[in-house]
């Protein structure tokens, strides 16, 4: 008998993780690559939020703190909510964890029972099928499709739904669509859930600040107030504030769940990091302006990598609308043959060819349940970005037909 839990054989390896440290391996063998296959702003984490790090630490801030997180923090959350949202919660209705992706497993953890049904639309992050088999639960793949802007249909919600469905969890702005919901796309899946009140909603709103189109961010329960007695809101400082290593995530919601969530914390990572607690204060509360700053910039970066790799034959991507990746059709690629002879079959096939032929490290689309894809990551110098755009059609120039 192997140590494996039956539960953990089922569960995946992040493939973003595993793409990023196969990219840093090669790297350390002496290999150039560039590494599009993590989300990470490549932006140094703004000065004063640094310092406020610092202070915490000369101030003495590195004990333990509340399991939910210091007071003044939440406090901040409570604001930022109300400010950014108009979403009212009360200290007690907030809870900060090791990042957003800690905040979403501590909530599957807290609610579902052995067998439970979690509908989500795909193309996802990676993450979500394999937390929610780790919580125990079944993950409801919804397709979505690139002609309804990878926006979830109402009929298709409606659809997925059993006596099972425990959870809506959606990513507006998306990883790895770049799709965002709008107002009226809320408002139409609600009109589904008011039918349906056992659904809870989860909202992952990760991305927020990083919307190029004209759709403007809105969260579910901006656009659905009603559904506030049951939607965990989550969010956090990774994407928006160039602050990943920090590990902040926070989340609102009504407090039976919070508190839940709370024990699972409780009983596992306690709470994150003390001075990481005191530089996400400042980010809240502190200047602002910067994040205009960062989103210009990703959007100047969306629209060359769009503009290259769509002169790219056998590629082809829409405009994503947020976020920052750009999630790539490679279908006209596929079965054609590399110049040693390789079959390239799968989205992986590719990846692997262009991380070997191109140097370059992406995400192939099968992680994110959408086979035919790749992901590419523009959070990256531009430099960066048009060296790997022709490295890319470099590479793919080299294919022939079999
Ligand atoms: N949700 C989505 C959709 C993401 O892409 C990420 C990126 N890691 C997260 C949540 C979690 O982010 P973090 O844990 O860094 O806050
Ligand atoms: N969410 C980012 C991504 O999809 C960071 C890596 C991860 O946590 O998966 O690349």
């Amino acid at each position: 008998m192997g140590i494996l839990s039956a539960k953990l054989s089922a569960v995946k390896p992040s493939q973003t993780k595993a793409m990023t440290a196969l990219a840093a391996s090669m790297r350390a063998e002496g290999k150039t690559i560039i590494t599009l296959s993590q989300g990470e702003p490549d932006f140094k984490t703004p000065d004063h939020i640094s310092r406020a790090a610092i202070k915490a630490i000369q101030d003495g801030h590195t004990k333990y703190t509340a399991v939910a997180g210091i007071a003044p923090l939440r406090e901040a959350i409570v604001r930022k909510f109300q400010r950014e949202n108009g979403l009212n919660f009360t200290p007690d209705q907030i809870t900060v964890g090791c990042g957003a992706k800690q905040l979403l497993f501590n909530a599957l953890v807290a609610s579902l029972d052995e067998g439970d049904e979690v509908i989500f639309p795909t193309p996802c992050w990676v993450s979500y099928p394999e937390m929610i088999k780790l919580a125990g639960g079944v993950p409801v793949a919804v397709e979505t499709d690139v002609k309804d802007g990878f926006i979830m249909q109402p009929d298709a919600l409606r659809a997925a739904i059993s006596p099972k469905t425990k959870w809506l969890m959606l990513n507006s702005p998306s990883n790895p669509t770049g799709a965002v919901y709008s107002r009226q796309n809320l408002e139409e899946l609600a009109v589904i859930l008011r039918d349906y009140p056992n659904i809870w909603v989860l909202s992952d709103d990760i991305y927020e600040h990083l919307v190029y189109g004209e759709t403007e961010f809105c969260t579910m329960v901006e656009a659905a107030p009603d559904l506030a007695s049951r939607t965990l809101t989550v969010n956090g400082v990774s994407k928006s504030y160039a602050m990943t290593g920090w590990r902040v995530g926070y989340a609102g919601g009504p407090i039976e769940l919070i508190k839940a969530m709370n024990t699972v914390q409780g009983q596992s990572t306690s709470h994150t990091c003390s001075i990481a607690q005191y530089a996400a204060l400042e980010a809240l509360d502190g200047d602002q302006s910067f994040i205009r700053e960062f989103r210009d910039a990703f959007k100047s970066r969306r629209d060359l990598v769009v503009g290259m790799l769509n002169n790219i034959p056998g590629l082809k991507c829409d405009i994503p609308q947020g976020a920052f990746y750009v999630f790539v059709d490679c279908q006209g690629i596929l079965g054609s043959l590399t110049p040693s002879g390789q079959h390239l079959e799968t989205d992986m096939d590719f990846a692997m060819y262009l991380m070997e032929e191109a140097g370059v490290a992406v995400v192939p689309g099968s992680g994110f349940l959408a086979d035919g894809f790749i992901r590419i990551s523009y959070a990256a110098s531009e430099e960066e970005l048009k060296k790997a755009c022709n490295a890319i059609a470099d590479a793919a120039s080299k294919l022939s037909r079999a």
